[in-house]
């Protein structure tokens, strides 16, 4: 199963990606994490996306698409994968399903997360991350079990400097701008289904699995 989810950032279809990833057996690619990956790794790729993610802003299509190419060609995505943050511009979208056209494959389902803009902005401001190992949470709905500590790893937990209250408002601009033509672009391939984000994450979850089945 090739399942895309789209949304706002912080939306929450990351969370729910990962548990699709986990329930279907299918791999979780996320570009977000796959650059700061880099980041932290300090590789040419990581300091590019870095300039452009701080300030809210997509990284250009050029050094995303092959990076996604690749990962979708790997051994451990020929049953199926979930898509997390790609596409987000209408060429990365046509340079998916000219990669996947050409491979005689086509995605299943593009599933929206859809949450309103005001609810996006108090969400955003209370998430907080793990840099060491990547673990997310939110000081109201999905707190560590120690303040400021990551579960996980035991690191100290920060507000990442693409949650700040600013470059949220950047990033929000953008989506409306850049990734929700996506929506129209897969409503018209028939493969759209919008959930209501607004509800809680098991809800939401169990939405997505009526959508997917089993
Ligand atoms: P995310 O973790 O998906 O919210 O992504 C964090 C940041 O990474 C975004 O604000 C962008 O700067 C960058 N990014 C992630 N995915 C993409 C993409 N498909 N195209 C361009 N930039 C991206």
């Amino acid at each position: 199963m090739k399942i895309i989810m789209l949304g706002a950032p912080g939306a929450g279809k990351g969370t729910q990606a990962k548990q699709i990833a986990d329930h279907y057996s299918i791999p979780h690619i996320s570009t977000g994490d796959i650059f700061r990956a880099n980041i932290k790794q300090g590789t040419d790729l990581g300091k590019k996306a870095k300039e452009y993610m701080d300030k809210g802003q997509l990284v250009p299509d050029e050094l995303t698409c092959d990076l996604v190419m690749d990962r979708i060609s790997q051994d451990d995505a020929k049953d199926g994968f979930v898509l997390d943050g790609f596409p987000r511009t209408i060429p990365q979208a046509e340079a998916l399903e000219k990669a996947l056209d050409a491979a005689g494959q086509k995605m299943d389902f593009a599933i929206d997360v859809d949450v309103p803009d005001d609810n996006i902005i108090g969400r955003m401001s209370g998430r907080r991350a793990c840099l060491n190992c990547g673990a997310t949470y939110h000081i109201v709905s999905i707190p560590p079990k120690t303040e400021g500590i990551c579960d996980r790893c035991g690191e100290k937990l920060v507000q990442r400097e693409d949650d700040k209250e600013e470059t949220v408002k950047n990033r929000l601009n953008v989506y409306h701008e850049q990734t929700q033509p996506l929506i129209d672009f897969y409503q018209k391939r028939d493969i759209l289904r919008t959930v209501d984000g607004t509800r809680s994450m098991e809800e939401v979850f169990s939405a997505i699995q009526a959508i997917l089945g089993a």
